[in-house]
Parts: C-alpha cells; structure tokens; sequence
C-alpha cells in the first residue's frame, strides 16, 4: 500500500527574516557571492559579486514512480528486492547473524550535514540530509519498468545472485508481485551479441515512432495506473556503444524527432527513451555511460523544461580515484600515472567484455581526474597556445589507463586495482596501490535511489533573483548538475565546466539544499573557535 501525497513534517524549522514557511512552499533567500576575475592585464583583478535569489521548495512530497529501464538486471532487481525488504521490514539470517533490512550507502537516508552549533553547549548539530528538505521515502517509490528480458522480477532477483538466499526466499512473493517487466525495445547493434539470448521481451517490430510512441503510452499508463504525481524513469540497462552524432540527425531537437520518425539507424533504445520521458514531461536519468544525451536531446529537454541527469553511476573505483587524485594534487603531489584494473563476472562484466560498449564505459571513468589537474598548473604545464592565442590540446596529464576484463566466477564481486604513480619532492617516486573488492550491484542500488529522490526534489525547488518581486519563479535548469556526486561522467550545463571532484560535488549539493532553507555561510570557516 503506498501512501499519497504526503506532505512531511519539518523536523528542522528555520527561524529567519530570510525564511518563510506557508502551507504550500518554503521560500527562502539565499545571496549568492562570488567573484569576477580579469586577467587582461598580466596581473589578475579581482571584484567580488553577490547576486540575491530565493528558492521556494513545494513542501507536499506526491506519489512518486521509478520506472527502470533494465529493471531485470542485477541493480534493477537488486533495488526492488532491498526496498520491499525495507517496505515489509524483512530480516534474513546471514553466517555472521541476523541483519536488518536498511539503507546503508545512500547519501540522503545514511549521511548527514552540520546544521549548527547547540545553543549554549556550542557542540555541532548534525541531521540526515533527507532531513533538511521534503524528500519522499525510498519505501514509498512506486516500482515498475521495462527489459528485453522477460523473467518475473522474482526470478530476476535469483539470476543476479546479488542477495543472501535467506533475503531472497523471504523477499520472492513480494517480488513476484511486481511480475514481468514491460516489453522493450532492443536495437542489437547498441548492445554486445552475447546479450542476444535473454532478448526475449520485446515490443515488436522496427519503426522507431511506433516504439517511441509505445513507450510513451507505457510511462502515461503507469502514471495513471498508480495516480502518480511524478515518475523517474531511469536507465540501468546495459551500456551500450556510443551513437555517432550525425550533423541532420541528432544534433537539434528536430532533427532528432525528425530521424525517429524515419526509423534512423544511429538512434539509440536509450535516446528513445529519454525523448519519450521529456515529451511525458518526467525527469530521465542515466546511470549507465553511453552518450545518450545526444545535441538534439538536450536541446529537447531545454524546449521542454524537462530534467536529465547523467551519466554512468559512481560506485566504487572511480568514486575513490576522484578523491585520491584530487587528496594528491591538493596536497602538491603530481600523480604521473592512474593506471586502473577490473575484473568481474556479471552481466554488466559480460556485455562490457565487447570493444564498442567497453569504450563507452573507458571515455566515461577517463575524464575525471581533468578539473583537479587543470586546477594546478603549478604542477602540469597548461596547453599550448597557438599562433591566434587559441590553447590547443589538454595540456600536461597523467598518463591513465583503464582495463575492464570479464571474469565469470567472481560474479558481482567486482575488483579493482589501482596504481597511483606520483612525484614527490625533489624527484622522488611514490606508488600507491589499492585493491578494491566491491559488490557491485549493493554499492550501485543505493545511488539509483539518492539519484530518484534528488531528481524529484529537484523538481519542485523555483528560484528567481531577488530584483523586484514582480520577477517569477523558474524551474532550475533542465541538466541537473547537482546529481554529479553519484554520477562517474557528470552532464553539465553546456559551456559550463564539469566538476569532478566528490568533496566540491557534495559541497554543492549541501550548500544548495541548506540555501533553500534559508542557511547560509555555514562553511568550516568556524571562525569562532578561532578568535578570542
Ligand atoms: P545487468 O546486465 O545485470 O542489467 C541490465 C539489464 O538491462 C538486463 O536485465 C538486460 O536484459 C536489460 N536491457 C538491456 N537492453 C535493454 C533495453 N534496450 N531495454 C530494456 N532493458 C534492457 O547490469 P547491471 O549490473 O544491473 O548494470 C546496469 C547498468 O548500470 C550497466 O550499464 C552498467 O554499466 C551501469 N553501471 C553499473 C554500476 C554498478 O556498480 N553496478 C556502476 C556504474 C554503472
């Protein structure tokens, strides 16, 4: 039984001229400072801006739906399975013990943020993140979703082999009741070969409209079915090869719609579906790293003022090689080398043990260590600048290498080793090597949800500036940048930088949910305990 809309008690309440609660919103005003720097004249000049904005967050969480594309593979199932053992409270025996369902590795459900410090003790407060604004419960999310393969969800969950048999035989009739995904499209030149043989749930033929069409009619369905107020649809199927973007077809929004009506070969299953997902006007993630969000997509979601985010989940090795690079470039340190190591055995390893799907995944985990290094030209020499003041190449980088290999008996055990080959002082040599073993699918699960949570809160939060009060409330901009954080290759505003680094993204992403409250300037500063 889900619940409908809620709107949730504050547990935390901001008293501020800045802060105004109603019954609908919570609108607050938060003064964005910065500064402008020209560098014009050899010397760098520096003026400092502030521009006021208020945000007004909806406070009634609705019905929220998570329709997965691949929602029969190991995080599909995984998610579902985890959130039904959550939703019935189910505990399994383990060799180690009885453990309890929870949601451990979630941003917002397991981590938490400094609100301030107790009045008269001074001692820092501290609150869950999922505190500090309306989100909906994961237990609350409304499931469903598409795959190419057509196994009931219960059956699903004992192919992943993700979750203890005592979980899984407990969570199966839950499980069951979610049945079979809906039938998908499949365009077996987007995906490996070998993934063909569970390809048996498909929405026939091959016209491309026909299938966007189908596709919408699903999403509306289940809207309507489940009296949803918004619905995710998220993309964790297979990774597949990168489309080409061919000037005519994929470039601008219509010549996008334009291409699927002609039924043109480069457009993707996942293209298609982040189109149907902004024409039903619902958000549209990418957790996988394919360039789903062709030219033509983005320019669609803009027209549309509706949400993407993206791409490729960040779960284990490169969420730690973007706080190891930046841990040794911030300290002085200059990594000459990364050169990263995979093995695993899922179905994930075996469809990514094709060279044009391994590719997508190599461009998406090799970018991330580029904005710590731009950022210290102290130690790589900046590009080259060419004959027009044009600077040509990336400048001096590590050397980095990934290699992904499939190896079936570790299953979704995936490790992987990581050597980091720096220069110290003086022209010493320091290596560092990390052997990571992770379970792939229960590191990647809890992200999907903060992922779903985020995007939906997003999409209730308007800002405008504070210039006069006639000026209206916006939504944020389509591309929601402030999911980085779990996210390997963040999308970002075009012509605006991308963020790497986990310390800056979930600063971001702190700094943004305490403005819509009204706090501002709670930085580490923590000036009084510098003075007298
Ligand atoms: P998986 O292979 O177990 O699941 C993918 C599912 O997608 C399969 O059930 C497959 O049948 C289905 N599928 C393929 N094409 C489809 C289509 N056109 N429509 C509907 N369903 C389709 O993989 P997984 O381990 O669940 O990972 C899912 C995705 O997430 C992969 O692309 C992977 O690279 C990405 N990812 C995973 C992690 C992680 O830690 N698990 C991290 C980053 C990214």
């Amino acid at each position: 039984v889900h619940p409908t809309a809620v709107r949730r008690p504050n547990s935390i309440l901001v008293q501020s001229d800045n802060t105004r609660y109603t019954e609908e919103h919570i609108t607050a005003k938060f003064h964005n400072r910065s500064s402008v720097v020209d560098v014009s004249n050899g010397h760098l000049t520096i003026t400092p801006t502030v521009q006021a904005y208020e945000f007004q967050t909806k406070r009634t969480v609705g019905k929220t739906g998570l329709m997965m594309i691949g929602m029969g593979g190991n995080n599909g199932s995984t998610l579902c399975a985890t959130i039904l053992a959550n939703r019935h409270n189910i505990t399994w025996h383990t060799k180690t013990g009885i453990q309890q369902p929870n949601y451990i590795g979630s941003v917002l459900r397991a981590s938490t943020v400094r609100i301030g410090t107790e009045a008269g003790t001074g001692k820092e407060v501290h609150v869950p993140i999922s505190d500090v604004l309306p989100m909906v419960h994961p237990n609350d999310l409304v499931l469903g979703g598409w795959d190419i393969s057509g196994l009931t969800m219960d059956k699903a969950m004992e192919r992943a082999r993700v979750l203890d048999w005592d979980l899984q035989r407990q969570v199966a009739p839950h499980m069951a009741l979610l049945g079979k995904p809906l039938p998908s499209i499949y365009y077996p030149d987007f995906i490996a070969a070998n993934q063909e043989a569970r390809a048996d749930n498909l929405i026939p033929g091959a016209d491309k409209q026909a299938h966007l069409d189908h596709i919408r009619a699903d999403i509306r369905k289940f809207r309507a079915d489940h009296s949803l107020d918004r619905c995710v649809i998220f993309w964790t199927a297979n990774t597949e090869r990168y489309s080409d973007i061919i000037p005519g077809v994929n470039d601008t929004a219509d010549n996008l719609l334009a291409a699927i009506r002609v039924s043109h070969s480069e457009i993707s299953p996942s293209t298609l579906f982040a189109v149907a997902a902004i024409l039903e006007g619902e958000p549209f993630v990418n957790g996988a790293p394919q360039n789903t969000f062709v030219p033509g997509v983005i320019e669609l979601a803009e027209r549309h003022h509706s949400f993407i985010g993206g791409d490729d989940l960040k779960s284990g090795q490169t969420k730690l090689k973007s706080v190891l690079a930046e841990f040794l470039v911030n300290a002085g340190i200059k990594p000459l080398s990364i050169a990263s190591y995979n093995h695993l055995g899922n179905n994930d390893g075996h469809n990514l043990s094709a060279a044009a799907q391994f590719k997508s995944k190599e461009i998406s985990k090799s970018s991330v260590v580029d904005d710590m290094v731009d950022a210290n030209r102290l130690l790589y020499n900046p590009p080259l600048v060419g004959p027009k003041g044009v600077a040509t190449g990336k400048g001096e980088h590590p050397d980095h290498i990934v290699v992904i290999k499939y190896v079936p008996a570790v299953g979704d055990s995936k490790r992987a080793i990581d050597e980091y080959y720096s220069e110290i002082f003086c022209g010493g040599r320091s290596t560092i090597n990390i052997f990571n073993e992770c379970e792939d699918s229960l590191l990647a699960t809890p992200l999907i949800l903060d992922l779903t949570i985020l995007t939906e809160l997003l999409s209730r939060v308007r800002y405008r500036k504070v210039e006069s009060s006639e000026t209206k409330f916006a939504p944020l901009y389509p591309i929601l940048s402030l999911l980085s954080y779990m996210l390997k290759a963040p999308l970002v505003k075009p012509g605006t930088e991308v963020v790497n680094s986990l310390n800056r993204q979930r600063n971001a992403l702190e700094t943004f949910l305490k403005a819509c409250i009204g706090l501002e300037g709670s930085s580490d500063l923590l000036l009084e305990t510098r003075i007298w």
